[in-house]
This record gives structure tokens, sequence and C-alpha cells, in this order.
């Protein structure tokens, strides 16, 4: 079975994209903005840009030969158990989500590969543009982690072309800033990575950008115990603490943010002090709670100095 044709790839990641950009506009779930949403629109894209080029030079030339040579050989874990296809792309993409959990949280936990992902988490507000606004530096490194997919699970041309068009949707998806109808939310939460959900693990306070590292599969996090659900959106200040004004993000300081010279911790402010939450959240972290009228957006968490 061949790979999906490119057309259709991009027919659905591009209008899932801008059926998700049309309802920002529509039902905007976190209110309230740090810049003009143009502006940070356009360096996103940039960011991307400069991405897409990097992959199309450095990934794509290595993992589409590898899926047709894969398929060949037979290589990897789901030929080797020599499952039908109707069974084979679903387990495929199901262990290729389990990997991408796994780089996701190395890219927080080992510093230098934080250097690279800080550059999408510095974004101080959050909408379907954050969602490719990575550095090229980890694009370029991802080729290890689909190298590594593709061998050891066995992914063909077709479940491959499969999984980036999930996988783009998706990430635009629970990176936009549409506000869901609340009780749909709370029950597509519990199956996939959604727009609350994610907009938690953008957050400044240390525990909260310390969960909900699932991509696609909420199951991830709830088997490690590392999701948390009960942060309402309008609690949330977005961001990383080291980096809270506009003229630390701007593009040419993102392109050398890897190389430059860190800050000695980046979950601390300027300042000194670490941001954490004082309010009282509801105590269960698996129930997403809604935003609370009573607290403003941009209502920063208290802080305490170390
Ligand atoms: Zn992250």
């Amino acid at each position: 079975m061949q790979k999906m044709p490119g057309w259709l790839s991009g027919a659905i990641a591009g209008g899932v994209f801008i059926g998700l950009v049309l309802l920002e506009l529509r039902r905007p779930l976190r209110k309230g903005e740090s810049e003009p949403k143009l502006r940070r629109n356009l360096r996103n894209m940039a960011t991307a840009g400069v991405s897409a080029i990097a992959v199309m030079l450095t990934a794509t030339p290595v993992t589409v030969p590898l899926t047709r040579f894969v398929q060949r050989r037979k290589w990897g874990l789901v030929k080797w158990l020599w499952l039908p296809l109707w069974l084979e792309v679903p387990v495929a993409l199901v262990l290729l989500d389990y990997l991408l959990y796994l780089w996701h949280v190395a890219f927080h936990k080992v510093p230098f590969l934080w250097r690279f992902h800080q550059v999408h988490h510095v974004d101080l507000d959050m909408d379907a543009s954050t969602a490719i606004r990575f550095h090229f530096g980890e694009m370029v490194m991802s080729t290890v982690l689909q190298v590594f997919q593709i061998l050891t699970i066995g992914v063909s041309p077709l479940t491959f072309s499969i999984w980036n068009t999930w996988l783009l949707s998706e990430i635009a998806f629970h990176h936009s800033n549409v506000a869901l109808p609340f009780r749909i939310e709370r029950w597509l939460c519990r199956f996939i990575v959604t727009p609350r959900m994610h907009g938690i693990h953008h957050s400044i306070v240390p525990e909260e950008v310390n969960s909900n590292w699932s991509s696609g599969l909420t199951v991830w996090d709830w088997l490690h115990g590392t999701l948390r659900l009960n942060v309402p959106q309008n609690h949330l200040t977005l961001g990383v603490a080291a980096f809270p004004e506009v003229e630390q993000v701007v593009l040419p300081r993102l392109m050398e943010m890897p190389f430059a010279e860190q800050p000695e911790t980046p979950w601390l402010r300027p300042d000194g002090t670490i941001p954490y939450r004082q309010e009282a959240l509801p105590p269960n972290e698996l129930q997403l709670v809604p935003e609370t009228a009573s607290v403003l957006r941009r209502d920063s968490p208290a802080t305490r100095r170390l």
C-alpha cells in the first residue's frame, strides 16, 4: 500500500489549520494578549519557514526512503508480528505516539535539548501559530527520533504519511486558542490532547510545565502520572519565567537562543522569584476545570523569594 497522496495530507492539515484560525477569532479561549497577534503570528511563521527548509534538506531525504526500505525488507516490530494492514497501521501509530512522548520529556529534562525546545515555550501567548514555531535545530534533531521510530516500529510509507498528517493537525489543534464547549473538551481530553490540557503545559509554573507531555493520546501522561487538568486557563501565565518581556523573544533572539548564554535556571523570573500557584485548585488533577470568572487572565501566579 502506497502512502497518502501529498495533496491529501496537505489539504487535511491545511484545512484543520485554517479552520482553527477562524475559530480562534470567533471563540478565543485565553483572552488578553501580550503583544499584537499579527506580529506574533508573523514571527512564528518565519520561525516555521526556516524549520521547514531545514526539514526538507535534512529529515525528508532520510525518512521517506527509509520507510520504503523498511517496507521492502519487512523490518520492525509490526512487520515481525505479521499484523494485517488494518491492525498494523493503528498499532504503529500508537507506538509512534509513545516514542514522541518520551522524546518530548527528554527535550525538557536534558539541558542541552531544552535550549532548543525553549524557543517553542517562550511564546508569551499561544495559538495555532505556536504549533509550528519550533527552532530549526530541534526539527533537525527530530530526524534521529524519526529514524529510530521507523526502524524499530517498522513504519511503512502509508503509516508514516498518516502519522505526519495526524500529528500536524493534532499539534495545531492542541496549541490553538479555541474555546471548545467545556463538556465536550472534558470528555475529549480523556482520549487526545486538547487546547486546555496543553495550555497547562505552557504555564510558567514549574510543576505545570512538567506535566501534560503527550502530543496525541492522553494515555501516556495518565500512565506516567504526569497528567494535570485542574488549572483553569484564566489562571495561567504562559511562557518561560526567565523570558517575560517581548523584547527577549523577538525573531533574532529566538534564532540564537540555543547558542546564547542561558539563564541560571529558566524557571526563575529575572528578579529572582519563582512562580508558584498560591490559590487553591480543585484537588482532583485528573478532572478538567473550566475558566472561573473571578480571576483575570493576566493575574500572574503569586511569587515567593528563594
Ligand atoms: Zn514542551
